[in-house]
């Protein structure tokens, strides 16, 4: 039998499970811990650890009903996640700082962790697809839209996660000097644009009406000029910071997933322009960027194949 590895995607509200045959997934699990919450609840950094461990420790015990020999576990975490498997710390869920996850989790279930940030395991889901038809490949940059905005950067074939597992909070990037508040503390990151909600803050702002994301990318495919408007706001943020990205990182290949990127075709070719208007000339034509896979797998399926790779190595 080959091996099977589970992926877990934590969110602040859900966690999904999955059993991976490599990118094959044959048992899942999903269900609403509302860890944010409960984590907040639980005040002080001891209660919300041992909370959070019970919660994986729970799914993947669930999974072995149905899997009984699971290889590896691979944690997609919303966080800073260091190059010793600490999680250093959560936005999403508080009172998580300097959790060693990773090796307390491998303890509980007697089973090997790796820890990742989410980001870089959706980014590493993609490279893992991509690298089956183009084996000589070696970076990828990721981004995720969906409430907020996520990246993620493969390099040498691996997750780049930098000193404190902060690299590629492109989200954060400041692309409209004094524009809208951030929940980081800072003005007009490309969060407040770029994200599901950003979107939705481009619309209100455009037409003074609330809706949410799938009704603005239907407005959209109406010819809806509000909605319009707010999805070119999106790719003109968006491609600007993306060329800048390519310019630090000379990588050739980004994909875009997460939720909204289910409206690639209300977005999609504006950002191609937008990306290639900013490029360097002479390297306009090397970079590829395409919608990803925005399957609500895509965090626990990256998850199980890095750990499949990153533990059997
Ligand atoms: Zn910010």
């Amino acid at each position: 039998m080959s091996a099977l590895y589970l992926g877990i995607d934590v969110g602040g509200t859900n966690v999904r499970f999955g059993v991976f045959d490599g990118a094959q997934c044959v048992a899942s699990y999903r269900t609403e811990m509302n860890l944010r919450e409960r984590c907040a609840q639980a005040g002080e950094v001891g209660t919300a650890q041992q909370l959070v461990l019970e919660a994986l420790a729970s799914g993947y015990h669930r999974l072995r009903e149905q899997c009984p020999q699971i290889d590896g576990v691979g944690v997609a975490f919303p966080g800073f996640v260091t190059a010793d498997g600490l999680l250093r710390q959560s936005p999403n869920i508080p009172h998580l700082e300097s959790f060693a996850l990773e090796a307390r989790l491998s303890e509980q279930l007697q089973v090997p962790v790796l820890l990742e940030n989410d980001a870089n395991a959706a980014a590493f889901g993609e490279f893992w697809a991509l690298r089956q038809d183009h084996p000589e490949m070696q970076s990828l940059i990721y981004v995720g839209l969906g409430t907020g905005v996520g990246g993620g950067w493969i390099q040498s074939g691996r997750p780049w996660r930098g000193e404190d597992g902060a690299a590629m909070e492109i989200g954060h990037l400041i692309v409209v000097p004094g524009g809208r508040r951030c929940g980081c503390g800072n003005q007009g990151c490309l969060e407040q644009y770029a994200s599901a909600q950003g979107l939705v803050s481009s619309y209100l702002e455009y037409t003074g009406m609330a809706a949410d994301p799938k009704i603005i990318a239907q407005l959209a495919q109406d010819q809806n000029p509000g909605a319009l408007r707010a999805f070119q706001t999106l790719a003109e943020h968006l491609g600007q910071a993306l060329a800048h990205v390519v310019k630090v990182l000379d990588s050739r290949q980004i994909r875009v997933g997460g939720g909204l990127s289910a409206a690639w075709d209300c977005f999609g070719e504006e950002l191609r322009q937008q990306l290639r208007r900013n490029m360097i000339p002479a390297l306009q034509d090397t970079v590829e960027i395409a919608a990803g896979n925005g399957d609500d797998q895509a965090g626990m399926r990256g998850a199980a194949l890095l750990a499949r790779e990153v533990l059997t190595a």
